[in-house]
């Protein structure tokens, strides 16, 4: 067995209504003050009034920070940092989306130690200390709150990533009654994003360990049994606790064995045209996973041996099949967009995004198969 290092948040608290009981986390540590950092749909959706107000009757002091937006800003990030340090919180709760987690773990470190972005892009290049940091996911999802990474939009519009485990979050608490409202296309997309996770972290090239196998396993396994359910049904709580359990055990397998190509040819269609996360690994999943077929075989059987035990005995091309029409399932009875000419994306611009996505090698170095700009081309034609 190769050798592997395994980190992850330490603290899990998966709980109907933990949401309305964050004092009881938060005082245990001892801490008074409580920066909440969340996005305005979400304050106008009604869902902070009651998490803050409970802190509150609880007797912690609570700033609410609730300007995140999506793929956050430089400037969101510095602005919240500084609201932190002015308000002399001692704890940062992240309530939300992708980006209000995000934008927490940067606030917990920013407030508690000052340095310049700039200076901490990229892999294990912050200092800490950070101040304590619970987050609270109202999707399922990007599984930030079990991820040492936080991606920031900068002036330029690149994504950059601080990647450290510093970010590791200290508490995730699940309260699948925060995702209820959530509805159908976002709740498709992110569900999808949240597989994505698990099948790049298994087929993964780099760092697939015993650990991430078995969380990225399960994970796909309550993924791929709840995601109808929750598209069709948002107030079943049950598939909806089943989404955020099976998103962050997807987080905790690829914080560790890194996601690849699906990832890399999605991250153009998120910067050249503003297509969400979730939606372009959706786009592009179905193509890559035929792409990687002839060298994720085996892999691919494993995962579909798990998601039904009536191919336990079918041979490896036959399952393997058998689970990328599974997954093309998934895609097809989503309400989301089907195909790249459906989100604005022209046939004449296909090879300015091949040209992008071979820019991500940090990510396509991760991919089971080496994919050319030729390669990457071909699979932007499939899902045109
Ligand atoms: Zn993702």
């Amino acid at each position: 067995m190769p050798s592997f290092h395994f980190e992850t948040t330490p603290r899990i608290v998966c709980e109907r209504g933990a949401a309305l009981r964050l004092a009881q986390i938060l005082q245990a540590g001892g801490h008074r003050r409580a920066f909440l950092v969340t996005d305005p749909g979400l304050v106008a959706a009604g869902l902070i009034d009651a998490p803050a107000a409970a802190l509150r009757a609880a007797g912690l002091h609570v700033a609410v920070y609730d300007r995140v937006q999506a793929d956050p800003p430089e400037h969101v990030v510095l602005e919240a940092a500084q609201a932190a340090r002015d308000d002399r919180a001692d704890c940062v709760i992240g309530l939300g989306g992708g980006s209000s987690l995000d934008t927490a773990k940067l606030v917990a470190l920013l407030a508690a130690n000052p340095q310049p972005l700039a200076d901490i892009y990229g892999p294990q290049r912050a200092r800490g200390p950070r101040l304590p940091l619970i987050q609270v996911p109202t999707t399922a999802g990007t599984g930030s709150e079990v991820t040492p990474t936080s991606v920031v939009s900068t002036p330029d519009h690149q994504k950059r990533g601080v990647i450290s485990s510093l970010l590791f979050p200290d508490v995730a608490v699940l309260d699948a009654a925060l995702t209820a409202a959530l509805p159908p296309g976002p709740t498709a997309m992110t569900g999808i994003d949240a597989m994505v996770h698990a099948i790049e972290a298994y087929t993964t090239r780099h760092k697939k360990n015993p650990m991430s196998d078995m969380l990225a396993m399960r994970a796909l396994q309550l993924l791929h049994g709840h995601l109808g359910g929750a598209v069709r049904q948002g107030g079943d709580l049950d598939s909806r606790e089943a989404m955020l359990l099976g998103s962050l055990l997807a987080g905790m397998a690829f914080a560790n064995a890194p996601v690849a190509a699906i990832h890399a040819l999605a991250h153009p269609l998120g910067s050249h045209f503003h297509v969400p996360h979730g939606l372009a690994n959706s786009l592009v999943m179905v193509p890559i996973l035929r792409f990687n077929l002839p060298v994720a075989e085996a892999a691919y059987a494993e995962l579909a041996r798990a998601l039904d035990p009536g191919l336990r005995d079918a041979a490896d091309a036959e399952a393997a099949l058998a689970f990328i029409a599974a997954m093309q399932a998934h895609v097809t009875a989503s309400p989301i967009a089907q195909r790249l000419r459906d989100v604005g994306v022209g046939e004449s611009d296909l090879p300015a995004l091949a040209e992008a996505a071979m820019t991500v090698d940090r990510l396509l170095m991760n991919n089971p198969r080496d994919l050319t700009r030729d390669d990457a081309l071909a699979i932007y034609t499939q899902a045109f």
